[in-house]
Parts: structure tokens; C-alpha cells; sequence
């Protein structure tokens, strides 16, 4: 799935979400979603370098979020084009991350660790720098 297709799903369920909240007399929250790290070969993408301490952060954040369930199979279509189907990385597992600061929530799959290694995908900046000072 494409960023874009992950962003309208999360923006659905915010509706839903908002819905809800206000049946119940609160406020609607409105954040903004940004899908990060799922990427496809239909797609160009960042590429640079990322520091070892954002890696480690975003590790360490991963490990202790909760994952969400699934928006769905992702299978590193790169390594599939490539024709490296044994060393691809599959996951379902997505989590969010959210800058409370500028009202984002940033959604990313398990497959950006595998992204970031082995295609030198780069995290947009807002992304990059949330992670290191969580
Ligand atoms: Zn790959």
C-alpha cells in the first residue's frame, strides 16, 4: 500500500473516531496523518543517510509502543524486483507516533527498519527529529 492509502485509512477511522466523540459531548480531535516508511517500487523515495542514535530511538520505540493491527501484507516489493525473494521482509505490523506539539501522527510500518538498512530510504525531517527527542 502506498502512503497516501495508508493516510485515507487513518483519516476514516479519525472520522469515525470524532463521530463518536462527539455523541459523547467531547471535542473532535484533528490530527494531521502522515504515512512514513511504506514505500513502493511505484513510487520514488527519499534516499540519504540516517543516524545511528535515530535508528536506535526509533528501535527502542518500536519495542516499547503498541502495535497496531494490520493495514494490510507488506512485502518488500524492491527486493522482489530485484529478484531477491528469500532475504525480502514481510510484516504487517504498523505503530503511530505522535507530535502533540503540531497536531501530527505519524504512521510507520515495521518494514521501515528494513527500508532504511538495505534501500537507504530517508525519513521525512518532522519525522526524524519527533523520534530523536522522544
Ligand atoms: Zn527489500
Amino acid at each position: 500500500m502506498l502512503n497516501k492509502e495508508i493516510e485515507q485509512e487513518h483519516i476514516e477511522m479519525q472520522k469515525k473516531f470524532n463521530e463518536f466523540r462527539l455523541k459523547n459531548g467531547l471535542p473532535p480531535e484533528n490530527f494531521k496523518f502522515v504515512a512514513v516508511g511504506y514505500l513502493d517500487t511505484l513510487e520514488p523515495y527519499e534516499k540519504g543517510d540516517v543516524s545511528t542514535n535515530f535508528l536506535v530511538k526509533l528501535q527502542v520505540l518500536w519495542n516499547e509502543g503498541i502495535t497496531l493491527g494490520s493495514a494490510g501484507h507488506h512485502e518488500c516489493q524492491f527486493c522482489i524486483k530485484e529478484g531477491n525473494y528469500k532475504g525480502r521482509a514481510t510484516s504487517s505490523s504498523e505503530k503511530t507516533l505522535t507530535d502533540k506539539e503540531n497536531k501530527i501522527t505519524y504512521i510507520f510500518p515495521e518494514m521501515i527498519f528494513h527500508y532504511i538498512k538495505i534501500h537507504k530510504y530517508l525519513p521525512p525531517p518532522g519525522f526524524i527529529s519527533l523520534v530523536i527527542r522522544s
